[in-house]
Parts: C-alpha cells; sequence; structure tokens
C-alpha cells in the first residue's frame, strides 16, 4: 500500500492535525444585537403577514458551534476563539454602553460578522436599560473585535432621519453594510447542511451577503426558492406560492435605493462625508416551515382556532352521512 492509499483514523492523527479539522468545522456566523421584528424585515409582504416570525433562526443561530459538543478536544478548540455573550456583556464598555441581552449568544469574533437588528420602531434588548445610541453601540463592538457592521435599513430612509448621534457612530467605522431585503430559507436541517450554505454543519443559521456578491445571493435565493416548491408540506392555501419574492435585484438598483434613503436621513452632503455604506441581503435558514400547513406554528394556531369554536348543541349533525 502506498503512502496516499493509508486510511489514518481520526484518533490516530497528531493533536495538531485533529484541532485543524475542528477548527475548519466550525461556523461563519452573524451575531445578533437586539431581536429581529418580522414586521421591520419584510417591508415587501405585508399583505399577507410575513413569512416566518425569526424567533427560531435567532434561538438557533445563537447556540454554540455543533463541534461544542462532540467530544472534549472539539469543545477546546471551539472556546479558543469562541465564548458566550450574556446578559451582563458590554459593561465595561466607554461611556456607559450597558444594554441587557434578551438571549446568551455564541460569538467567535475571530470569524464572526456583527448585525444590529434594532430600528427606531422596535427595540427588546434596549428598552427600559440603555439610554445610548444603538448604532454607536453596534459601531463599537466593531471597532473593538475589528469587523465589518450591518444594521436592518428600516433604521434609515422612508421615515426616519439620523440624529447627530448616529451619524458619528456611522463615521466610526470605514465600511458598513445595511440589510435592504431578507430571505427565509424554510427547509429540513439534512438540505440546509448539504448546500453548504450555512456553514459546513448547519449550524451558521444566518449569513448577510453584499449584493455586489451576486453569484453568492443568486445561490442562497435559487435554494430558497427550490425548497420552497419542494416541501413535502403543502403551503397554506390563503397565500400563493410567490409569496416570498425570490426574484434577484439587480446591485445597481439596490445601490440606488440604498443611497436615496441615506440622502433622505440625513441630506445630501451628509450622506456624502459619511463612510462606505454598502447593501446587502439577509438569507435565515428556518427549520419550521411557518409558511406551510405542516408548520408548529400554524398547528398551534389551528388548535386556538378550533378551542375557541362554539360547543355543539346535542344531536346537531346527528344522522348526516
Ligand atoms: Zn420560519
Amino acid at each position: 500500500m502506498s503512502v496516499s492509499d493509508e486510511f489514518h483514523f481520526f484518533p490516530c492523527l497528531p493533536p495538531e492535525l485533529r484541532r485543524m479539522v475542528w477548527r475548519f468545522c466550525l461556523p461563519s456566523r452573524v451575531c445578533e444585537i437586539d431581536a429581529p421584528y418580522d414586521q421591520c424585515a419584510f417591508e415587501e409582504n405585508h399583505v399577507y403577514g410575513p413569512p416566518c416570525e425569526l424567533q427560531t433562526s435567532t434561538l438557533q443561530n445563537s447556540r454554540p458551534p455543533v463541534i461544542t459538543r462532540v467530544c472534549h478536544e472539539s469543545r477546546a478548540v471551539a472556546f479558543e476563539t469562541g465564548c458566550q455573550l450574556n446578559a451582563s456583556y458590554g459593561h465595561g464598555a466607554p461611556d456607559g454602553f450597558e444594554y441587557r441581552r434578551a438571549i446568551t449568544t455564541w460569538f467567535d469574533p475571530s470569524r464572526d460578522v456583527i448585525h444590529l437588528n434594532w430600528t427606531p420602531i422596535y427595540e427588546v434588548e434596549f428598552f427600559g436599560c440603555y439610554t445610548g445610541e444603538p448604532l454607536a453601540l453596534l459601531a463599537w463592538y466593531a471597532a473593538r473585535f475589528d469587523l465589518r457592521p450591518s444594521f436592518m435599513c428600516a433604521s434609515i430612509g422612508k421615515f426616519e432621519h439620523l440624529n447627530p448621534d448616529q451619524i458619528s457612530a456611522l463615521k466610526q467605522r470605514p465600511n458598513w453594510l445595511v440589510v435592504m431585503r431578507t430571505i427565509i430559507v424554510h427547509c429540513d436541517y439534512k438540505s440546509a447542511r448539504e448546500s453548504g450554505l450555512f456553514g459546513l454543519l448547519g449550524d451558521a443559521r444566518i449569513q448577510i451577503v453584499d449584493v455586489a456578491d451576486q453569484a453568492r445571493v443568486r445561490a442562497y435565493i435559487d435554494f430558497a426558492e427550490k425548497m420552497e416548491l419542494e416541501s413535502t408540506d403543502a403551503p397554506r392555501r390563503d397565500i400563493p406560492r410567490d409569496y416570498q419574492s425570490f426574484s434577484q435585484q439587480s446591485t445597481s438598483l439596490m445601490e440606488r435605493d440604498l443611497r436615496e434613503r441615506m440622502i433622505n436621513s440625513c441630506g445630501k452632503k451628509v450622506a456624502e462625508e459619511l463612510p462606505a455604506i454598502r447593501p446587502a441581503m439577509m438569507f435565515r435558514y428556518c427549520p419550521m416551515m411557518c409558511n406551510h400547513t405542516g408548520s408548529q406554528r400554524l398547528k398551534v394556531r389551528e388548535m386556538e382556532r378550533k378551542s375557541r369554536l362554539p360547543v355543539r348543541g346535542r344531536g346537531r349533525g346527528r344522522g348526516v352521512q
């Protein structure tokens, strides 16, 4: 047997090689600040309601990576660069940037990006316990770990104007991403993992992609549409099949939209002085099949609806075949 044909059992490999393999298995995630709000994430789908309630993808995305639950060695590798952000994280930051995290979240600054779901009309983690500017907190996180931050487009444009503190926060980082569209990928875990789009082990449930990376955006949209059409659960009868739009907007169109929003938010002169702010899309893998008849959410709703039905009178409906 030649050297190249030999099969090496994983436990027999040198420790440094094993650790390289474990590191290769770690996900590159979007670490979320504040809870996502479906009404803000899906501006275009209000007719039929949001296609997903978003909590499932947030909760699953916040859990430690899969390899933290394999063995002692893999867990140690994950904790070399990752940690759990709990309710007290952020204390000690300058200018009293303290807020209360709603859930404990895994964060690996060596491979993750940081994203702010907060919008002026909806907040969870900042409510009642934070008096500062959420965008400034995001800028602080990004500066501390040298990350490219992102936030929701609902924070700017149509009805919202940037205040001086927010403009100052934007100037603190050289590059920003603004999530212009969110697409939900409703599918089972095996499909998500095999697609390779949500991490090698399917534990990077949220991804944000600059729209300039058209090939990558196309790959996510195609997969989302394929999973929607191939679902074994029937789609809800009261919504159309193309409920979630899977069309890919041109990069120039989204750049123009963002530019107009920024000008509406702070005026042309200020907008031109800001650092690079790029449009992006968010893709969230949710296994709950929220918009299909077999979804847990709809099953609960159906049970609630039935529990409210009036009790049939004695003999009513009897004898009818
Ligand atoms: Zn969902």
